[in-house]
């Protein structure tokens, strides 16, 4: 997996360069959690569920449609959200996945079963640069975690600020720009 405090870079990123207009701050938080919820799979290593299974960790949870349902779930919520349901569906499905994305561009674990319940096939990208995080935090904190976090910082972290930035950035210059007396 990329580390946990990775994944909600992502919405948080996407947020900052759509605005506060379209994904309010609630749906932002909601949005941060959905990224980190696939990896509440690791308690099927205690349940002895074999990576293999589809219910096995970057099994069923880090799948598209799973996802899909989800966002979907919280749609009658967009009210207490503070966002249109549109926008708590969109932003939701990407925050989720989003986090198999992140994990299938590692460069070790298991592959991501995306296409869960239609297909049992497990994928990675061709191109995976970001160090893959030990589960073990014992094993994250014991210098390992340097590693992957540096790999993050440079392909999760920097992509997405420079993402915010832009995005920001051209909201604002289409702002000033409707505000422009005709001439
Ligand atoms: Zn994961």
């Amino acid at each position: 997996m990329a580390s946990l405090i990775s994944h909600p870079v992502v919405p948080l990123a996407l947020a900052v360069a759509v605005g506060r207009g379209v994904i309010s701050v609630p749906l932002l938080v909601v949005g941060m959690v959905f990224s980190m919820v696939p990896d509440l799979d690791g308690v099927t290593f205690r349940l002895g569920i074999p990576y293999g299974s589809p219910f096995g960790h970057r099994g069923f949870s880090h799948s598209i449609a799973v996802a899909l349902l989800l966002a979907l779930a919280a749609v009658p919520f967009s009210r207490a959200l503070k966002a249109a349901p549109l926008a708590v569906f969109c932003f939701l499905t990407i925050s989720m996945v989003s986090h198999g994305v992140l994990d299938a561009s590692t460069n070790a674990g298991h592959r991501v079963a995306f296409l869960w319940p239609f297909s049992a096939e497990r994928m990675f990208f061709d191109f995976r640069p970001i160090e893959a995080s030990p589960v073990s935090l014992h094993r994250f904190m014991s210098g390992r975690g340097l590693q992957v976090l540096e790999s993050e910082l440079m392909w999760v972290w920097m992509p997405a600020f420079a993402s915010a930035v832009v995005g920001y950035c051209f909201r604002r210059m289409l702002r000033a720009e409707t505000r422009e007396p005709a001439r």
